[in-house]
């Protein structure tokens, strides 16, 4: 029986909203944003707003587990025990026959911690392997890599409540307008306020964030870290740079000035398609503000250079002193509700949990000790896509996908089908039906929603909130924490065995103890009691930390930040042609989530933009013959799109935009934008490009 009413948190995006559940008279639920919260403070967006339709509406819920004996076989429903110990049997003779290495785990960055902590513990302590990836990596891993290289650690050192402190806003491939409306909210209140605070946006598309701002720079695809630098030269050459700062709390400055100083103004305004004369604007603004915030998010981290794209980014703020100050700090904006929990406790195949290394040894034999087994094996495991191709070669025989939809979401979608048509045993723990990764599973585990269980996630500030259990999921429906031990258990696992989420959540924060993310003075109680807390909450900071590097003492062995040299300043993995010359760029849509599997279910939410269209610029437009409202055959490399075009001058000439939530694999699937894109990927934060394909266009 729910409470009169309950506090709990948005399950989309990382802005974190606070969110008030209530029931009507006929016993529904319905929501309405928490006035009390430091975050959104009773505002809430489109999706929030909507969120009580996803929660009521149990249509396409998953309500038993299914099973087929080989692929021949159709699913068919069984018991939870016999679907967990047709797994267990499964993992234990692929591992005995093929090694630890041939599994692997596909989670999420909606996943809460409690389940990214367990399943991560699962993989890394017990099955033996770092095949363990999350989706996050789509969207996130270029900025954690940008953060270790600059500050030594994954650590975003700045809060929403900076915003109202700050006199100028540098957002950069990032359109909050739509995929973080509540934070864009707030620097609009914020401008409203204080007509002085200058806001610019870097981006190839006039967005509803570049139609706010006081200057946009709409820059070719690919040239950030040009245009970056060229900003850094301006601000150096005019003066307008932290001395001091710089002198005393970074290392690598030299090598910076000496890169900036190599390509002139004139030559970057040529190659980043801007004018010369707006790069000395942005700087002028930027070197004069008082408070500097810049926020980025898949722009940047999308791309072959997303590493280079970061630590370019992020040496603006260095160059200007502009961290650990009020107002003022790089802040990477996260896409998903929980990707920061997710880094938290190590959930990438990377990474290991409380941010230690995987690649120091005595990190992997204390996070050993910790779990009480032998050790960790110092193998990096194969990140989202890799996992894929390693399906398709045969290499992976069986993965295990909790809570996310590949077939629409990774790069090259074609590909992602032949990987798992190879497979050996799919596992898909889903809550929707409408998850097309779901027609391929060998078994379809249903998982509990929203409201449905309790956890805690951690948004884009650091602030951990906790969410309550308060509706029974549907069926059979049951929480991923549960679903995971049960299964560990089978596989004869110790250390699985818990008798409450709060006792994971307790080993968790026990871990964290004496790191740069110790929680340990944060549990259950006080998260009930007194509402969200931001990391890190220890024993010096017991309400814990809204900002970081007040002391200016940085996570580096040198405690001082690092200013990066970029190893590649354009994006040259590929290149338009004459068959392929347009580039394709993709991203969000500001009513829909990620596949729709949820969003997808709301009419409300279909208003806005109902169908995948086309952004063409009139100039392609007239060139490739096509008029608004036609049907236009994308191609790429990779695969074909279908879908009308919108003439447009919003997107940038040479340039052309898809949406990237539709596809349905069962159907035609010709709305999928993934069916074009590449699956490069960054080097080192093994990211892919979702932000570049170069594409044929015409009239179909
Ligand atoms: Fe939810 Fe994000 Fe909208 Fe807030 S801004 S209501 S967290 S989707």
């Amino acid at each position: 029986m729910m409470k009169k009413e309950i506090k709990t948190t948005c399950s989309y995006c990382g802005v974190g909203c606070g969110i008030v559940v209530k029931k009507d008279i006929n016993n529904k639920i319905f929501v309405e944003g928490d006035k009390e919260h430091p975050v959104n403070k009773g505002m809430l967006c489109s999706k929030g707003m909507n969120l009580h339709y996803v929660a009521n509406d149990t249509s396409d819920r998953i309500l038993y587990p299914e099973m087929r004996w080989s692929r021949s076989h159709p699913k068919e429903r069984v018991s939870w025990n016999d679907a967990l110990d047709r797994a267990a049997s499964v993992f234990k003779s692929v591992i005995k026959k093929h090694g630890p290495d041939s599994v692997a785990f596909y989670v999420s960055g909606q996943s809460l911690t409690e389940e990214y902590y367990i399943a991560n513990k699962l993989t890394k302590g017990f099955l033996g392997t770092n095949n363990i990836d999350t989706n996050s990596r789509l969207c996130m891993s270029s900025a954690v890599v940008g953060y270790k290289k600059t500050f030594g650690e994954d650590s975003v050192p700045i809060s929403y409540a900076d915003i109202e402190l700050a006199d100028c806003f540098l957002i950069t491939g990032a359109n909050p307008a739509w995929c973080h409306p509540i934070l864009f909210r707030r620097i609009e209140q914020h401008k409203e306020k204080n007509p002085n605070v200058k806001i610019i946006v870097i981006d190839p598309r006039k967005t509803d964030t570049a139609n706010f701002a006081d200057l946009h720079l709409q820059l070719k695809p690919g040239t950030d870290i040009v245009l970056y630098n060229a900003i850094g030269r301006r601000l150096y050459k005019r003066g307008l740079i932290d001395e001091d700062f710089i002198k005393n709390y970074t290392q690598g400055f030299q090598d910076y000035k000496k890169v900036i100083l190599e390509t002139s103004l004139k030559k970057a305004s040529k190659i980043c398609g801007v004018l010369e004369d707006d790069i000395e604007k942005a700087a002028e603004i930027i070197g004069l503000s008082k408070g500097f915030i810049s926020m980025w998010a898949m722009g940047l981290n999308q791309s072959v250079i997303g590493t280079d794209k970061n630590t370019s980014l992020l040496n603006l703020s260095l160059i200007t002193g502009h961290v650990g100050k009020p107002g003022s700090g790089p802040f990477s904006l996260t896409g998903q509700p929980n990707a920061m929990g997710g880094r938290e406790v190590g959930g990438m195949a990377n990474l290991l949990a409380v941010h230690k290394d995987l690649n120091n040894e005595e990190h992997r034999a204390e996070v050993a000790q910790f779990w009480g087994v032998d050790k960790i094996s110092a193998k990096p495991g194969l990140t989202a896509t890799e996992m894929f191709d390693a399906l398709e070669s045969g290499k992976l025989k069986a993965i295990w996908i909790a809570c996310t939809n590949p077939l629409v979401s990774l790069p090259n979608s074609h590909r992602i089908e032949k990987a798992m048509a190879k497979s050996k045993f799919v596992v898909v723990q889903e809550i929707s039906n409408k998850s097309d990764t779901v027609a391929y599973a060998d078994l379809v585990l249903p998982a509990a929603g929203w409201l449905e269980k309790e956890g805690t996630m951690t948004n884009s500030e650091r602030r951990i909130s906790y969410l309550p259990k308060e509706i029974d999921a549907p069926g059979e429906a049951r929480p991923d924490v549960e679903i995971f031990c049960d299964f560990a258990q089978r596989m004869g696992f110790r250390g699985f065995n818990y008798n409450s989420t709060e006792e994971i959540y307790d080993e968790y924060t026990a871990m964290t103890k004496g790191t740069k993310i110790d929680v340990s003075f944060l549990n259950y109680e006080r998260l009930k009691l007194e509402g969200t807390f931001q990391w890190p909450v220890n024993k010096y900071r017991s309400k814990g930390t809204p900002r970081l590097f007040e002391d200016k003492k940085f996570y580096t062995p040198s405690q001082k930040a690092i200013f990066n040299v970029p190893s590649s300043i354009q994006n040259t993995a590929i290149e338009t042609s004459d068959e392929f010359p347009l580039i394709l760029t993709t991203g969000r849509i500001r009513d829909q989530w990620h596949t729709m599997t949820k969003t997808g279910k709301v009419s409300r939410l279909k208003t806005h933009y109902p169908k995948p269209v086309l952004e063409i610029n009139p100039v392609d437009a007239y060139l490739n013959n096509i008029k608004d409202g036609d049907i236009t055959e994308i191609k790429s490399a990779n695969g074909v799109v279908r879908v009308r075009a919108k003439v447009t001058d919003v997107i940038k000439e040479g340039v052309v935009f898809l949406p990237m939530h539709w596809g349905k694999v069962l159907q035609s699937n010709l709305n999928r934008a993934n069916n074009l894109t590449n699956t490069h990927l960054d080097p080192i934060s093994k990211e892919p490009d979702f932000k570049f394909t170069t594409v044929a266009v015409s009239k179909y």
